[in-house]
């Protein structure tokens, strides 16, 4: 990644999502009185179909730490090319039992790793859900149920990620704020 001018930065930064921020820009997750800059924008991919990335993720930088915190879009997930109402729409279908809603090849197999992910995550997420209620049994669908109780998708991994620092398909690094042993 190009840190011109500044070489001894580290520009492995925090994501948030849109729905996090509270102003015109992001917190110092470390420190809120640290002035935060603009720091460009990337394009990432949101759609599976897509021929290129399409979607601008805007990011900025706190120079003081030397981290970057890039803000998500709320209708997307971390690293995933398909967009949240898919994955909710496919989710619900997959616990309730229904039919999926129709989507293309590319995002089925999307669709299907995002799912394999989920059910290896049944643990991890019924021990974060585990602050709030408690779970009986360990299955992707209850906790999927319980999840859905926050609402949609968007808010899902709005919640995961504050306060509880983390998101639906994995336990990202990028999702918890830094602090000062983590750079
Ligand atoms: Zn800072």
């Amino acid at each position: 990644m190009a840190c011109v001018g500044w070489p001894n930065l580290l520009l492995d930064g925090v994501q948030i999502r849109f729905s996090h921020l509270t102003g015109d820009r992001p917190c110092c997750p470390l420190d809120p009185t640290h002035k935060i800059h603009r720091h460009g924008h990337y394009f990432r991919y949101g759609d599976c179909d897509s021929p290129q990335p399409l979607e601008c993720i805007l990011r900025f930088l706190c120079l003081l730490c030397g981290r970057t915190i890039s803000v998500l879009h709320d209708h997307l997930l971390p690293y995933r090319p398909i967009a949240a109402p898919k994955v909710q729409a496919d989710f619900d279908a997959r616990v309730s039992g229904q039919s999926s809603p129709a989507v293309t090849e590319k995002e089925s197999g999307c669709l299907k790793r995002a799912w394999e992910r989920f059910t290896r995550r049944t643990t991890a997420l019924a021990a974060t859900l585990g602050q709030m209620v408690q779970l009986v049994f360990l299955e992707p669908k209850p906790i999927w149920f319980q999840l859905r109780r926050w609402g949609n998708l968007s808010d899902i991994l709005r919640m995961l990620g504050r306060p509880f620092n983390t998101s639906l398909l994995h336990d990202y690094l990028c999702v918890r704020p830094w602090s000062r042993s983590s750079g």
